[in-house]
């Protein structure tokens, strides 16, 4: 068999990184799919392995940095050296202004900023050991500005920054960094946000749907299909991007 690549996605356990980690399993990757309990990456790890695919579960809080070289040697002895990394792991602490708390800034800036700056520092030795890899940033349309995420949405737009100063840096390693940006996305974190401001899911979904061009919300398989093409072989001129993929233009 033909020697296959290795990705970590962070924030696999469930949600959009749950369904990365699938597709780029489907794709012919082996994963690792790291979450902050080991235990919560089993159902990833077993649909992969049902499918024939390849993955380990890692536990891992990517905002530790011990925890974040203890989980990249981890994959890369079990799986091989990975040279794809998806910065999926994300929280939200909402709040307006006058109530956000020290914590819920500092909470939501780690996990964003940090662990994606950690992560992607750990791998890149992998990336340009190999002269090949691919780096996929989670970013949000909430980086460009959104109720209540102040936290959130500075974290967001860093991400942005920090993806086009890694694709400089690292282009001439045949690495490339691009961000994807997804608008409403099905998951457990817009339905704890709906329960948050009290509405029903299904009614918060159409709401969103109806102001959504293209009439539906997103659903986790949609932006699986960009990191595909991102961590792909083909994407090799596209980097230092930021791709909104939100069912419409976004300002
Ligand atoms: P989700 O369902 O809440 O999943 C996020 C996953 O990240 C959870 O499994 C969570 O684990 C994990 N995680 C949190 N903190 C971590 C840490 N410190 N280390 C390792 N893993 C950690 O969220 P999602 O909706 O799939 O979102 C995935 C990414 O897309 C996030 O970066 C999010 O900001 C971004 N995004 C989502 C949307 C959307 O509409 N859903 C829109 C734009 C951008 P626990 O369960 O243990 O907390």
């Amino acid at each position: 068999m033909a020697h296959s690549r290795v990705a970590i996605v962070t924030g696999a356990a469930r949600g959009i990184g749950a369904a990365v980690a699938k597709r780029l399993a489907k794709d012919g990757l082996a994963v690792g799919v790291v979450d902050l309990a080991e235990d919560a990456c089993a159902a990833t790890v077993e649909a992969i392995t049902a499918d024939g695919g390849k993955a380990v579960a890692v536990g891992a809080d990517v905002a530790d940095s011990a925890a974040v070289s203890a989980a990249v040697a981890r994959v890369s002895q079990e799986l091989g050296p990975p040279t794809v990394l998806v910065n999926n792991a994300g929280i939200t602490r909402d709040n307006l202004l006058f109530k956000m708390t020290e914590d819920d800034w500092d909470a939501v800036i780690a996990v964003h900023l940090r662990g994606a700056f950690l992560m992607s520092r750990e791998v890149q030795k992998h990336q340009t050991e190999q002269g090949w890899g691919r780096i996929v940033n989670l970013s949000s349309t909430s980086a460009l500005g959104n109720r209540g995420q102040a936290n959130y949405s500075a974290a967001k737009a860093g991400m942005q920054g920090f993806t086009k100063t890694l694709a400089i840096e690292l282009g001439k390693f045949g690495v490339t960094v691009n961000a994807i940006a997804p608008g409403f996305i099905e998951t457990e974190m817009t339905a704890a946000t709906a329960a948050r401001v009290g509405v029903p899911f299904e009614d918060f979904k159409a709401g969103a749907a109806a102001a959504i061009p293209v009439r539906r919300v997103g659903q986790p398989e949609d932006i699986a299909a960009v990191v595909s093409f991102l961590a792909g072989e083909e994407s090799g001129f596209v980097s230092g991007q930021v791709i909104y993929v939100a069912g419409g233009p976004q300002d």
